[in-house]
């Protein structure tokens, strides 16, 4: 890595908690890769500080920064323009400056179809079922329109919120024409006209690894060319995706998802390509799979 001088150009990335974030590790060893005079650094900002943070980075001079939780969805009326992307999902994961100001976007939904894209499959042919209507859903569900999915069902177990998150995309038509919501009682139809099953909950994730959002006797009724897709990278495999691998299904971790959506990110703060296959051995090193 360079040494840092007064000429070094500042990235990061502001959330709460932000300390177990893997963005640092992946954009560092890119930097490092490229030989360019960069540092991408984590700053945990507090949800009533974030005014105050963004102001700082007006100031100082800062590049752009990736945003996580708690922020994506309050940084919006702080920027001076967002993506399309930004406003189907309702929540911004990368900033920019441009001549206007603050631009944000939302690179999770190109990160969740990277690994898709590389499949020689008819997305419009395909049967998507997304386990979870939370944050992750929403750039899912994105991420499912852009690839041609015609039908994206969504099952979730409060009908409060699974009404509202309907109701969120009545103003994108395109999304919410192929939009089927469904209650998790009901998760027994759903499941065996699964092409593809993604979990966007947190099941699975420690302390609850034996734990998979789909029991094992449903699993087994999920079709044998079906690909599972769990958002969660560790542990890895999580126990829904081990299950369905019994079954004899596909399987697709979280880690290409949260590696696709860094890789988009730099792109845009660098303008130019980025070394992927440095950033995924970095991602892969640091969670001790290499
Ligand atoms: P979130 O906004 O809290 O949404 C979680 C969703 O899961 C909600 O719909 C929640 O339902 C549902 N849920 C939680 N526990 C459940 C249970 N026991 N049974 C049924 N549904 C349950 O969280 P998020 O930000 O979307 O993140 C979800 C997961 O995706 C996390 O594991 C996160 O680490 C992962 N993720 C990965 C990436 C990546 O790049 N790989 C990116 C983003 C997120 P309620 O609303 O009723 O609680």
């Amino acid at each position: 890595m360079q040494p840092i001088t007064g000429k070094t150009k500042l990235l990061g990335i502001i959330g709460d908690p932000v300390e177990h974030s893997l963005s640092p590790v992946m954009h560092n060893a890119a930097i490092a890769e490229l030989g360019l005079d960069y540092i991408y650094v984590p700053f945990p900002v507090k949800q009533e500080d974030l005014p105050q943070a963004i102001a700082g980075f007006t100031a100082t001079g800062l590049v752009g920064f990736n945003i996580t939780i708690p922020h994506k969805q309050n940084i919006i009326p702080l920027l001076d323009e967002i993506s399309d992307d930004a406003v189907n999902i309702g929540a911004v994961n990368t900033v920019w400056r441009t001549e206007s100001g603050w631009k944000g976007t939302n690179t999770d939904a190109v990160g969740f179809i990277a690994p898709l894209k590389t499949m020689p499959r008819d997305w419009t042919q395909m049967t998507p079922v997304v386990l979870g209507n939370g944050g992750a859903a929403r750039a899912v569900v994105a991420g499912l329109t852009n690839l041609g999915c015609q039908e994206i069902h969504v099952v979730g177990r409060n009908r409060d919120k699974l009404a509202q998150f309907y109701q969120s995309w009545q103003h994108s038509p395109k999304i919410a024409d192929r939009l089927k919501i469904h209650n998790w009682d009901n998760l027994s139809s759903v499941v065996p006209a699964a092409d593809l099953l993604i979990n966007t909950t947190p099941i699975g994730m420690s302390p609850q690894v034996d734990a998979s959002p789909v029991e094992e006797a449903l699993m087994q009724k999920l079709k044998p060319k079906a690909i599972a897709y769990d958002l969660i990278y560790t542990p890895n495999p999580t126990q829904f995706l081990k299950l369905a691998q019994e079954q004899g299904a596909m399987a697709i971790d979280g880690l290409e998802m949260l590696l696709q959506q860094g890789v988009a990110a730099l792109e845009i703060w660098l303008q130019r390509s980025v070394p992927v296959e440095v950033m995924r051995n970095s991602l892969k090193k640091h969670l001790g799979l290499l």
